[in-house]
């Protein structure tokens, strides 16, 4: 291959974001910008440069875009979103394709997603390594593609493979889209090389020339019902959203307007859909997921490796983190007292894979390694080589502390410790062992193979070395990690106590159980506050008030509706009554339960009222944010971006509002204290405004720079 024969543009150093090369008569452009060739305003220059020079030199037959490093352009630059565009936008460099006298051939290896992939779809044509993979993820971040990303996918696929594509944001192998037409040829050896051959194929006439903006094969004879039926099929899942909805009218607006026109109308949706307030949740999200596991201060030490786990108690959360360990490639050892236990355990372990399995979401080879990988054991020696040994037995100090105590005994002396415990101090617990510095909440959730969301519960006496390799093991286990503080609840369910609180004062006022459950999946809950008790079981969380109650201090308001529904027996879908009734798993309204509520009101000499549904929502929110405020002033989190973490990734909060400081952030923070300040005024105590809201609220800043500590 022949030396380059020209610079490229220069980035702020020496080294181009795009360099250009002649290989014989065709140029190449390759982008340069590490980590993933995002499409900055520097590789957008060198683009346009790169087009520019290949048009004006005689001997450039046709240009070939590659990138260099480990991918093509994977993507826009996602802090560029919601910003005025600078030029040359992305815009104008496929205006400049889709002039471009000479062909131009995309090349790519790795990813080519959302910009990056509509970049290449401007090009005439498009090579791809065999493991290359393509996509139009933006949905997930409440965008659309932009840069005429619905319009290709239907001229070139159809409008149900794009429909699939674009509303989905999955990632497509590029043999998949090869079958569908929307690249045109897999590279069988280097891809430069294949590149150059393909140019050569198109300026040889081999390939015949081709205008895709003018491609009709797929769009003709569309069955208009399709994009209603679509619709219709989606609408639960799309609820309160605007992206996908958006998508499906720039499909269906490709298979009958002229591709400009098409392209216009995505742009416009584009704009929309970038100033959206879901736009900005999911944004918001995306760096708070990335932040949330990382330590703000300085404490953090190097992650030991975790080749080997154990897990104490085979009951539903050991099943569900022993899975987890094995699906990560760790072997683990399950512990309990009995045979039986374990045995009990192993069958639901190997009846979830073979679900997993006949679902088609598991293949058998990869759930018969990850069963291998499950040994269990009654005997404490079987955990002394494990590098982190997680216990998950009864919610019960002294039985978790005597653990403890036997594990000191017999685990290594650089193993981790960690507690799976809901409610108890984590520091208590370390304190029945001779190294409180190696012993770590790790609070997972339920199902513990299924859910991303673990709280990394870091005690006072927890070192630096444990906690870091908690946070690496996390990662391993592909969970979503949030470092929490040992408090009553941590993160999450501190705050679900203090807005199940207030839900149950509302049923005392006036409310009923279905209409907060309808309030809150209007909102975007999957599920409501009392449908999800009732799942989750009401016994469990009554036992542990038994003996909260003990010690509750008695000027404070209690409902007691939640103790007088266990005392009927009624533990919720495992009993088949709860705060409904089941029938399978439908819930139905109870008469019994709103008699029973009634009561309660009538007991308490409070007057029942119809409250609207605005009020309903207002409490539980402005309930949530007021303690994920004290939380964040108590520095239980570090960040309010963990606690909208912890609550769309654990608790159904809606993604697309961004979770609850987030909401406040929406809504406005001095409004929020102001209704904070009225419900105190009228209810009392519990609605002591948290002193950072009051502080976000004066000063005007945002909730991280007002709970960050004075210089
Ligand atoms: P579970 O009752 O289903 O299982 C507990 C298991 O521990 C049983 O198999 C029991 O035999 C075993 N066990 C008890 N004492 C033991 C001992 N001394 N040595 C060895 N094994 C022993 O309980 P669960 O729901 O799996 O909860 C376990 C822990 O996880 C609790 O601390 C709970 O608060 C916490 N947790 C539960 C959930 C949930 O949704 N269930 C969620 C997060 C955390």
């Amino acid at each position: 291959m022949s030396a380059p024969a020209e610079g490229g543009v220069p980035q702020a150093a020496q080294r181009p974001a795009v360099g250009y090369a002649l290989h014989g008569d065709i140029a190449v452009a390759t982008v340069d910008n590490p980590p993933v060739n995002a499409l900055s305003l520097a590789v957008r220059s060198g683009l346009m440069a790169a087009i520019g020079h290949a048009l004006a030199d005689p001997r450039v037959r046709a240009l070939v875009i590659i990138g260099g490093g480990a991918t093509f352009v994977a993507g826009a630059d996602i802090n560029d979103f919601g910003k005025p565009y600078e030029e040359p936008s992305l815009y104008a460099i496929i205006d400049a394709l889709m002039a471009s006298s000479k062909p131009v051939i995309a090349a790519i290896h790795g990813s080519a997603f959302g910009g990056g992939l509509e970049l290449a779809l401007a090009c005439q044509w498009r090579i791809a390594s065999p493991d290359a993979q393509i996509g139009q993820p933006e949905v997930k971040l409440g965008l659309m593609p932009g840069g005429g990303g619905t319009q290709w996918w239907t001229r070139l696929a159809g409008p149900e493979v794009a429909l699939a594509v674009t509303t989905g944001g999955h990632p497509v192998a590029a043999r998949q889209a090869h079958e569908w037409g929307v690249i045109d040829r897999i590279a069988s050896g280097p891809l430069l090389e294949d590149a150059l051959a393909m140019a050569q194929d198109v300026v040889s006439g081999t390939l015949r020339a081709r205008r895709l903006s003018e491609a009709t094969d797929k769009i003709r004879d569309v069955d208009p019902a399709l994009f209603d039926a679509f619709r219709e099929k989606n609408a639960r899942k799309w609820k309160g959203q605007l992206a996908p909805r958006k998508i499906v009218d720039c499909i269906e607006a490709a298979c009958r307007v002229s591709f400009a026109e098409g392209f216009r109308l995505e742009k416009e949706a584009f704009r929309e859909c970038e100033h959206s307030y879901q736009c900005r949740a999911l944004i918001h999200l995306f760096f708070a997921e990335r932040a949330a596991g990382k330590l703000r201060d300085a404490s953090r030490a190097t992650a030991a490796p975790v080749r080997t786990a154990g897990v104490i108690g085979a009951g539903t959360m050991g099943a569900g983190i022993a899975m987890s360990f094995a699906n990560a490639g760790i072997p683990v050892t399950l512990l309990d007292t009995s045979e039986e236990a374990l045995l009990r355990c192993m069958k639901t372990i190997t009846a979830n894979y073979a679900t997993s399995v006949s679902r088609g979401s598991l293949p058998q080879a990869k759930a018969d390694a990850a069963l291998q990988r499950i040994q269990t054991a009654t005997g404490w020696s079987a955990l002394a080589d494990a590098d982190l040994i997680v216990e998950a037995v009864f919610e019960d100090l002294a039985v978790k502390q005597d653990v403890f105590r036997r594990l000191d005994g017999i685990a290594k002396p650089d193993a981790v410790l960690a507690t799976n415990t809901s409610t108890l101090d984590v520091d208590a617990i370390a304190g029945a062992t001779t190294r409180p510095d190696r012993v770590v909440g790790l609070h997972f959730f339920s199902p513990a193979n299924v859910m991303r969301l673990l709280e990394v519960v870091r005690g006072p006496r927890t070192g630096a070395a444990a906690l870091t390799t908690a946070l690496g093991v996390a990662k391993t286990l592909r969970k979503i990690s949030v470092i929490a503080g040992n408090a009553y609840g941590f993160i999450g369910n501190r705050i679900l106590g203090a807005y199940g609180r207030e839900a149950d004062f509302l049923l005392e006022e006036g409310a009923t159980p279905a209409q907060i459950d309808r309030v809150l999946t209007d909102f975007g809950f999957p599920m409501g506050l009392f449908a999800m008790r009732d799942m989750a079981g009401l016994d469990v969380i009554w036992r542990i008030r038994r003996q909260e109650n003990l010690t509750r201090p008695a000027h404070l308001r209690y409902s007691p509706i939640a103790d007088r529904i266990c005392e009927m027996g009624r533990f919720g879908q495992k009993t088949g009554r709860g705060y409904y009734l089941y029938k399978g798993r439908e819930a139905i309204p109870d008469p019994e339960i709103e008699t029973l509520i009634a009561g309660v009101s009538a007991e308490l000499g409070i007057v029942r009222r119809d409250i609207p549904d605005t009020e309903i929502l207002d409490r539980l929110l402005c309930a949530m944010v007021n303690e994920g405020a004290c939380i964040l002033e108590e520095g239980v989190a570090q960040r309010a971006g963990d606690i909208d973490v912890v609550y769309v990734n654990g608790y159904g909060f809606p993604a697309s509002r961004g979770g609850p400081m987030q909401w406040a952030v929406e809504t406005g923070l001095a409004s929020v204290y102001q209704r904070v300040l009225a419900l105190h005024r009228q209810h009392g105590e519990y609605w002591t405004p948290s002193p950072l809201l009051a502080k976000t609220a004066a000063c005007g800043q945002d909730w991280d720079g007002a709970a960050a500590p004075a210089p």
